[in-house]
């Protein structure tokens, strides 16, 4: 049985960095960042690739089916059976859709989502610290001022209904991501450890 954690957040929260370290320490433990594996396909210079990246350069979402199978294809092919996935879901559409596809499926459990929380001050403020330490050649084309509002907007507009419905599945998991890294990567760590 693959045991699934969904973990969202405002960008700049984050949520890649704490679950790449969590993996990092546990062998039985597999991180997937939506976003990275976007931007994978984006630098394989593919036609699926040159797609994705104009939604991804202007902050916006990419449609459903691009999104869906992603993830599927990472779920399906995980070496291990505890797989933490980030970016997953931002929009209704896609929190409905991987709830009927897990409705049908025996094999994998959604065990929580986690939402680290922070608030839009600090989200910018690390946003364009980023921007600014960016070696050259590393710079995210979506990490600008103009860029960051749309991305907030985009993140913050489905977030109730999304909180709504795990928190009535008593799936949702809220942890302060405002603090250092190291007690938010223990207590996210500490939290998957104890339900897997
Ligand atoms: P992130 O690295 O999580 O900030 O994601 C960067 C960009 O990848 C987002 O602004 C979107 O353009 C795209 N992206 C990441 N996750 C998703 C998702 N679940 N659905 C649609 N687009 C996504």
């Amino acid at each position: 049985m693959k045991k699934l954690f969904l973990i969202i957040g405002a960008p700049g929260s984050g949520k890649t960095t704490d679950a790449s370290i969590i993996a990092g320490k546990n062998d039985n433990i597999v991180h997937y960042s939506t976003g990275d594996m976007l931007r994978e396909e984006v630098a394989s210079g593919s036609e699926l690739g040159q797609t994705i990246d104009g939604f991804i350069s202007k902050g916006a979402l990419v449609p459903l089916n691009i999104i869906i199978d992603t993830i599927i294809s990472a779920i399906k092919q995980a070496p291990v059976d505890n797989i933490l996935i980030d970016g997953y879901p931002r929009s209704v559409e896609q929190m409905t859709a991987l709830d009927e596809l897990l409705e049908k499926e025996d094999e994998i459990t959604l065990v929580s989502t986690i939402e680290v929380r922070v608030s839009e001050e600090v989200a910018k403020d690390r946003i364009l610290g980023r921007a600014a330490d960016a070696k050259p050649g590393e710079e995210r084309s979506d990490d600008s001022v103009e860029v960051f509002y749309d991305r907030m907007k985009i993140y913050t507009d489905p977030l109730a209904e999304i909180q709504t419905f795990y928190t009535n599945k008593n799936l949702l998991t809220v942890i302060n991501g405002e603090r250092e890294l190291d007690p938010i990567v223990a207590e996210m760590e500490a939290f998957v450890k104890e339900n897997i």
